[in-house]
């Protein structure tokens, strides 16, 4: 508990990431989780993995911009990603984060930024994927998805939930009455037990209810992932956790739901065996493939889910 309090600390410290990001051998351990520096880099980790039948959500990392202008700034790269990833062709979508794009800066700002990207995104047949950041920017992440999906943009745009957070039940039933294409993850930042499950059994059971709920919801609207890959059905299971794979597969059996009905999603340089495995028995299968010069926050969040990570990234620092 302690330690995770101190590494959700660590991932906002300036002075961490500055120690952090300038260290060689960090520098080499985030490239396991990180697709590279450049979008070029990125893209033709995306290319490896569309030829093993993986389709890919690219993010451009980045988060808590503080700034109008650098928030401006994201959006537009985010355009220039969209454009490319239409150029190149590849079976990609796009993931973002809504405190990237103005969030913390003016929700007013963030809004106009996520319809100009949503707005491209049409155009070019992108899928984008709202990520889910910490509890003091749900609320008003899920309102701007709503406001803006409800623009015209509802095949275009999903969002992730987390299932650590008690809430998470009420928003995905809210969010299924209009069919919202809905990303179920654990939940990466550390919440407090008034609003989040403090067990990792009680996270997971959450998850395996909110499971059930997409893929009913699933079956119902006939929802299947797109013949190229780039628009996904209703329900996106992003775990590497077998058992939480396996549930959702024997219920999607049990129900009748053909495999296209759901994509299992993963992280860049987490579990590819599994990843390759599931592709084999005709699954569909996302990997989240982040990129970028921003790579600290996300590192850590990396090394936290994982003690085995930590100790190893720990022993190198002492050891340096
Ligand atoms: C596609 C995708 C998108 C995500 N989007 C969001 C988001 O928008 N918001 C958010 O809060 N969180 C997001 N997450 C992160 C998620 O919330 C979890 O923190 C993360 O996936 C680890 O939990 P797990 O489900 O893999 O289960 P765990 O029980 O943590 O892990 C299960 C197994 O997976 C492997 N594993 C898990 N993590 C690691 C790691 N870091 N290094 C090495 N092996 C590992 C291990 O073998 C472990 O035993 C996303 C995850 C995925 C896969």
């Amino acid at each position: 508990m302690m330690l995770r309090i101190f590494l959700s600390y660590l991932a906002q410290a300036v002075w961490a990431r500055n120690i952090v990001q300038n260290w060689g051998f960090a520098r080499k351990m985030s490239a396991r989780f990180v697709a590279g520096e450049t979008l070029d880099e990125a893209i033709v980790v995306i290319q490896v993995l569309n030829k093993k039948g993986i389709n890919a959500t690219l993010d451009h990392l980045g988060e808590n911009v503080c700034t109008e202008e650098d928030a401006r700034q994201s959006t537009d790269e985010i355009i220039t990603i969209i454009d490319r990833l239409k150029q190149v062709g590849v079976a990609s979508g796009v993931s973002i984060k809504l405190s990237q794009i103005g969030l913390v800066v003016d929700s007013a700002l963030c809004e106009e930024n996520l319809l100009k990207i949503l707005e491209r995104a049409k155009n070019k047949d992108i899928f984008i994927r709202v990520d889910m950041e910490d509890s003091s920017l749900t609320e008003e992440t899920l309102n701007l998805f709503t406001r803006t999906r409800n623009q015209g943009y509802h095949s275009i745009v999903g969002i992730a939930i987390q299932s650590y957070l008690f809430r998470t039940e009420d928003d995905v039933r809210k969010l299924l009455e209009t069919g919202s294409k809905i990303r179920i993850c654990k939940g990466a930042y550390k919440e407090p037990p008034e609003i989040a499950f403090p067990k990792k059994r009680d996270v997971d059971k959450n998850f395996d209810k909110i499971t059930k709920l997409l893929l009913d919801r699933s079956l119902l609207e006939e929802s299947r992932i797109s013949s190229d890959g780039s628009f996904p059905p209703i329900p996106a299971i992003g775990t590497h956790d077998q058992e939480r794979i396996n549930y959702a597969l024997e219920y999607a059996r049990s129900i009748n739901l053909p495999l296209q009905g759901l994509e299992i999603q993963m992280l860049h340089g987490i579990r590819s065996n599994l990843q390759d495995q599931l592709v084999k028995e005709g699954c569909p299968v996302r990997v989240y493939v982040p990129y970028g010069s921003e790579w600290y926050p996300y590192f850590v969040r990396r090394l936290a889910e994982r003690p085995a990570n930590l100790w190893f990234f720990l022993s190198n620092l002492f050891r340096s």
